[in-house]
């Protein structure tokens, strides 16, 4: 069975999917799913993107199987380093997957964290922050969405450009590659040509380097995107020399493909 690793439903400030939404869409494709609902400690507007684990575990819990698994996505942050860590270990989660969504206490989805900046600036302090984050979250399984800054960064050509900015980003695949973690290929943007050209020596640096492991997740927020593009990602990671997993009880395991 292949396993959508990445979506969020109400727990998640940004969605309104209902677990039965979810599980109604995967029956329907014949795949599972993992939900990575929203855990954004220190959240700039209170009570945004954090939800009760507990009430989260104990609703989903019965309902976990072979096919419906139960992670969460952590956004990373240094100010809450320990919080994070201590409330990842409190309940047996499937997968936890970790994000860069907030620097400086700005959101990068606000327009006022490119503003006065050039993208240079923007992406170095992105990767710098990366790097720093991931160096300290050794708990988290993937990192999702590397390129995550291009989705909202207000430039004219926001894409990430390996060769640009590669000083900054070969350091944070290297520490993962080096931990066995692996690289999210997110499947929110739709991988285009074009795209899976951009992020292709990306993946390939992270295989150089020693990294074995990719999830694929679609982020879907609604029922009608999950499962979308798989196939492309898997094969994309072929081209890469990357193997597809899903985690269940935090350890890997391989995507069973046709
Ligand atoms: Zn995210
Ligand atoms: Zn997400």
């Amino acid at each position: 069975m292949l396993i959508d690793t990445h979506m969020h439903t109400r727990y998640s400030t940004d969605s309104e999917m209902t677990l039965a939404e979810a599980m109604a869409r995967s029956q329907e494709l014949g795949i599972g799913i993992t939900i990575t609902d929203h855990m954004d400690l220190n959240y700039p507007n209170p009570g945004e993107f954090v939800f009760d684990l507990g009430d989260y575990c104990s609703e989903y819990g019965p309902y976990r199987s072979e096919k419906l698994l139960l992670g969460v996505e952590f956004g990373l942050r240094m100010d809450c380093l320990e919080a994070t860590r201590e409330l990842a270990g409190s309940y047996p989660l499937d997968y936890m997957i970790g994000s860069i969504h907030v620097i400086n206490d700005i959101d990068l989805y606000w327009e006022s964290f490119y503003r006065g900046h050039s993208k240079q600036e923007v992406y170095s302090l992105y990767f710098a922050t990366m790097l720093e984050c991931v160096k300290a979250h050794d708990f988290i399984h993937s990192l999702a969405h590397i390129d995550y800054i291009s989705r909202y960064a207000r430039f004219a050509d926001t894409h990430v450009y390996y060769d640009e900015f590669k000083e900054v980003i070969d350091p944070v695949l290297a520490v993962l590659a080096e931990r066995g973690q692996a690289l999210e290929i997110n499947t929110k943007r739709v991988l285009t040509p074009e795209y899976m050209a951009l992020l292709l020596p990306v993946y390939r640096r992270f295989a150089e380097l020693g990294g074995r492991h990719v999830t694929v997740g679609s982020d879907a927020h609604r029922a009608s995107e999950i499962g979308r593009d798989m196939k492309t990602a898997f094969d994309f990671a072929d081209c890469c020399g990357l193997r597809p997993v899903y985690f269940k009880t935090g350890k890997p395991e391989y995507q069973a493909r046709d």
